[in-house]
């Protein structure tokens, strides 16, 4: 699926997306869920192709044919596998889609979400010049979202906020660095603090603790960590060190719903206030996230936005849209929610697989590139 606009973030620009999808039959029910991977090894070390074997040859083994209860255990039965989160997530999400339709609920619902609707966000990669990163600035709070995220990295950073602070002096405004900082930049982000932003998004490196605990023990500004917790485990370890006072999560990042909630659940026993970071997802990702932002906890905007701001046409109806007030009404039908343009989807597919088990379940996997 082609972007609407290229998307540049400290780890490179990107001008499409391969789309993975994963679709699961059973019980005359389906239910899709998508591996919101990178197409390189920069956010984690998973890529689409990389999700595309893991799936094949190992986690469609593991639940084809199986009497599996729901996404939980789903996840349970995949739990051998180390690493290789958004490939779990997104055959474990696809089995949650069919738990919420077989039980008629709302996924959100089904996970044990409360919210009717959630807060939005905006996130702006790295724009060509100062004036265009402004008049984008302008367009999202216009537009309502109640946050704009900006990435930085290093030579683009300090300067780039102090104009975006002076334009807009009262906004939630919040930086990502996707990892692209030492703890020998500490005094840059000690500047930061004068700019009083919601957080800093993971400065450090992509796998690191210790050093944000180090770095977030001088600064007033929250630490926010993403790339870092890849698991329950590590966000306990996060939390623990005091490494950040603000948490991402992520579906594909953690491994799926079961994970995900476990990691909301110790930061809501933390105190720790989270929000859901996008990965620039199709809608069935996207119609995820939503269901995922229905917890409680999920109490600051997150990267979920319009699925016009990054795609001219996206595959599932409706769109999904924001409010005025930067909020997305949380669908109240089972399951995702939203309806999979299947015959769109089957337009883009370049590459696809399928597996039956003798018990007439199914999964399929699609990979969808434009190019
Ligand atoms: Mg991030």
């Amino acid at each position: 699926m082609s972007l609407k606009a290229p998307y540049e973030t400290s780890a490179g620009t990107e001008w499409d997306r391969r789309v993975l999808l994963v679709q699961v039959m059973s019980e005359g029910l389906c239910g899709w869920g998508e591996v919101t991977v990178d197409q390189t090894p920069s956010f984690t070390s998973e890529t689409t192709d990389t999700a595309w074997h893991i799936l094949s040859d190992f986690l469609v083994p593991m639940i084809l044919g199986k009497t599996v209860s729901g996404g939980e255990e789903a996840g349970r039965l995949m739990h051998s596998v180390r690493g290789h989160e958004m490939a779990r997530a997104a055959l474990e999400n696809a089995i949650w889609d069919i738990e919420a339709q077989r039980n008629g609920l709302p996924l959100g619902v089904q996970l044990g979400g409360t919210l009717c609707e959630i807060p939005c966000g905006a996130a702006l990669g790295i724009q060509q010049n100062l004036d265009t990163l402004l008049n984008k600035v302008r367009d999202d709070v216009e537009a309502g979202y109640q946050r704009v995220k900006l990435k930085i990295k290093p030579g683009h950073d300090i300067q780039v906020i102090r104009q975006v602070r002076r334009a807009f002096p009262d906004i939630n405004l919040m930086v990502d660095c996707n990892s692209s900082y030492l703890l020998a930049h500490a005094a840059l982000f000690q500047a930061l603090d004068d700019f009083g932003l919601m957080m800093i998004e993971q400065p450090l490196w992509w796998d690191g603790i210790l050093d944000h605990a180090k770095l977030q023990a001088q600064l007033r500004t929250p630490i926010c960590l993403d790339e870092s917790v890849r698991n329950a485990h590590l966000a306990q370890e996060a939390i623990e060190m005091k490494a950040c006072k603000i948490m991402n999560i992520k579906l594909g990042r953690v491994g799926g719903h079961s994970t995900a909630r476990k990691v909301h659940d110790l930061c809501v026993e933390a105190n720790m206030p989270a929000w859901c970071g996008g990965m620039l997802e199709s809608g069935i990702g996207r119609a995820h996230n939503i269901a995922m932002s229905t917890l409680p906890g999920f109490v600051l905007p997150g990267d979920v936005s319009a699925s016009q701001r990054y795609w001219d046409e996206d595959i599932i109806e409706p769109e999904v849209e924001v409010t005025s007030r930067g909020t997305i009404d949380v669908p109240r039908s089972a399951g995702l929610g939203y309806t999979v343009r299947q015959e769109l989807v089957e337009k883009l597919t370049v590459r696809h697989r399928q597996w039956k088990s003798s018990l007439q379940s199914s999964i399929g996997a699609v990979g969808a590139v434009v190019s």
